[in-house]
């Protein structure tokens, strides 16, 4: 509730003040008897360290510690404990105002993603040595949140403290953002939208695979017999398995690209066995045909094929009534 443990606050008080455990744990609990069942433990140990003048908070830095879902723009001196899902490259940019670099990770936790945004030149140096990767759990101090609330962005700048892989700190896997997308009808998506669609699979093609820098999940190529990442260096690569399939609402029917973990979740499976056995594949096709799905994800313009795509983040199973629901209040919301 206070962000700082009991144990931390007793540390404090004994390097500032130089005064033993026992002493403090008296003190403690003579705050408890004068209160009687007022006050917790953890209450007694703040008014203890304030009769002390032993600054428990920074105020500078707050120590509410967010998840990921309650960061909307707006908000100053975020501190939020994630994992990295990926990093991006950094990028230089010269404006009329200003020019510098900046680089883009994504970050989450069990509550949602978020992209972390770095400015400060500090830590872009960390991203490019490859010393944030994915699965590193970062500490974020005294960020600040801006974008829209369907994608929000945490920004670091100068005053902003990252920590990758504090000791002690854990982080559970992230989910994809359970904000709501809104659901569209396939007929309607236009390019860059963020929204829901369902449907139903009618047709399924192959999975494929590409080689990529498990760090930081960059595709990377052979070259001679090598597998050199930008930033990485030379890599065992993992293979990232890719499927499309096409989506029918009724209204329009769409290619959806899946990637990674989503194949897996689909296909109930591990794909890498398909990898050498097209023909394998064959069963797992029939039962994937004519499965109803809901996707959430972004509509993007393939531009070498000139055509929509629809890059799914999420997918999940849906029945046949919950389809047909979802017809009958379209027809409500249009007669
Ligand atoms: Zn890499």
């Amino acid at each position: 509730m206070f962000g700082i443990s009991y144990t931390d606050i007793v540390n404090k008080i004994k390097t500032e003040k130089s005064i033993s455990e026992e002493q403090i744990e008296s003190l403690v609990k003579k705050k408890l008897e004068q209160y009687g069942d007022l006050i917790s433990k953890d209450g007694a140990i703040h008014i203890v360290a304030n009769e002390l003048r032993v600054k428990v908070f920074d105020d500078n830095i707050p120590n509410r510690v967010f998840k990921v879902e309650n960061i909307l723009p707006g908000m100053n001196f975020v501190n939020v404990d994630a994992k990295v899902v990926s990093v991006g490259e950094v990028r230089s940019f010269k404006t009329d105002k200003r020019e510098g670099r900046v680089v883009n990770i994504v970050v989450g936790d069990e509550t949602g993603l978020v992209r972390l945004v770095i400015w400060d030149e500090k830590y872009i140096k960390v991203v490019e040595e490859g010393k944030i990767k994915i699965e590193d759990i970062l500490r974020i101090k005294n960020a600040y949140s801006k974008g829209s609330d369907a994608f929000p962005e945490l920004h670091i700048g100068s005053r902003s403290l990252l920590n990758i892989n504090p000791e002690g700190v854990q982080v559970k896997d992230p989910v994809m953002q359970k904000r709501h997308y809104g659901l569209k009808r396939i007929v309607d998506l236009k390019d860059n939208d963020s929204v829901d669609i369902i449907g139903t699979i009618v047709q399924v093609f192959e999975p494929r695979f590409y080689s990529a820098c498990k760090d930081c999940g960059k595709k990377v190529e052979l070259n001679d017999g090598i597998f050199n990442c930008g930033t990485h260096g030379q890599i065992v690569p993992i293979e990232v398995p890719i499927l499309n399939v096409f989506l029918d609402d009724g209204s329009d029917n769409i290619r959806v690209v899946m990637f990674r973990d989503l194949v897996g979740k689909l296909i109930e499976g591990d794909p890498i066995k398909f990898r050498e056995n097209n023909e394998a594949f064959e069963e797992v096709r029939s039962n994937i045909l004519g499965k109803q799905l809901k996707v959430s994800g972004r509509v993007s313009k393939n531009a070498m094929f000139d055509r929509f795509e629809f890059m799914a983040q999420d997918i999940s199973e849906v029945d046949a009534q919950e389809v047909a629901d979802n017809l009958l209040k379209e027809i409500d919301t249009k007669y």
